[in-house]
């Protein structure tokens, strides 16, 4: 599923070396609306620190440094900020959010639940044994969660957000729309193309490192589509480095 990749119709300007629009699926839709539901702190730790715009990278670096006396709850506390549980199903191209890691699973995948050894209260913890917050004693007795809300928050991520039977159109700076034959016509000519023979189409696969390519792209210009997919024909005309690319003013 991580792995699975989404194909792409784009309508280029050969000449301009610009994309015009993508047609695209519903699971292209999906997973660029699902954007918006990514913590910050997600989105850091996606673009790695160099590539994180502004200065999120230093305010991650910072809780990554900060010694354990000065938290609360060291192991939980830094989780929590530097792996927030996001919303992200594998299937939306982006790498799985880790919130899972911490909880150990049953055979059934639901997580392990404990309880403090004497029951001396209903408190329960993911976290084997945690200190039990009333006797202190280890929170290492095992007690089942049924009935868990995993299952239907998968069927509801399967289903994802849009529509399947429909086409979109997305433009090159994210403007997404459901597809139509006469808003196409009107689209190429809002482009004012001056040469209709230097449109050409091109099918282009969006995978993992183009989902996050395109996560960091469109935290930093108007021309995402452009950037990422067109960007190693850049690179090869003009003869310049990767960064001079990303650093231009179109992006
Ligand atoms: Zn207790």
């Amino acid at each position: 599923m991580a792995s699975s990749k989404v194909s792409l119709k784009l309508l280029i300007d050969a000449k301009e070396d610009r994309v015009l629009f993508a047609e695209a699926s519903k699971e292209f839709i999906d997973f660029l609306f699902n954007l918006l539901r990514l913590p910050v702190g997600t989105v850091t730790r996606l673009l790695t620190k160099n590539a994180m715009v502004g200065c999120l990278a230093k305010l991650y670096e910072s809780i990554e440094n900060l010694s354990d006396v000065y938290l609360n709850n060291p192991e939980q506390d830094r989780n929590t900020l530097l792996r927030p549980s996001a919303p992200l199903a594998s299937g939306y191209l982006l790498p799985a959010a880790n919130d899972d890691d911490h909880h150990d699973t049953n055979s059934s995948g639901t997580p392990n639940l404990y309880m403090c050894t004497s029951r001396c209260n209903y408190a329960v913890t993911y976290v084997k044994d945690m200190a039990c917050p009333s006797c202190r004693r280890r929170m290492s007795y095992a007690v089942q969660l049924v009935g868990n809300d995993k299952k239907v928050a998968e069927d509801s991520s399967a289903k994802g957000f849009v529509k399947g039977v429909v086409t979109y159109t997305v433009m090159d700076d994210l403007e997404v729309r459901p597809m139509s034959a006469i808003s196409i016509v009107t689209l190429i000519s809002k482009f004012k193309v001056k040469d209709v023979s230097s449109l050409q189409e091109r099918v282009v696969e969006l995978g993992m490192e183009e989902g996050i390519k395109l996560l960091k792209a469109s935290l930093q210009c108007k021309n995402v589509l452009t950037s990422v997919f067109l960007e190693k024909d850049n690179i090869k005309k003009q003869g310049i480095s990767q960064e001079i690319v990303l650093e231009s003013e179109t992006c």
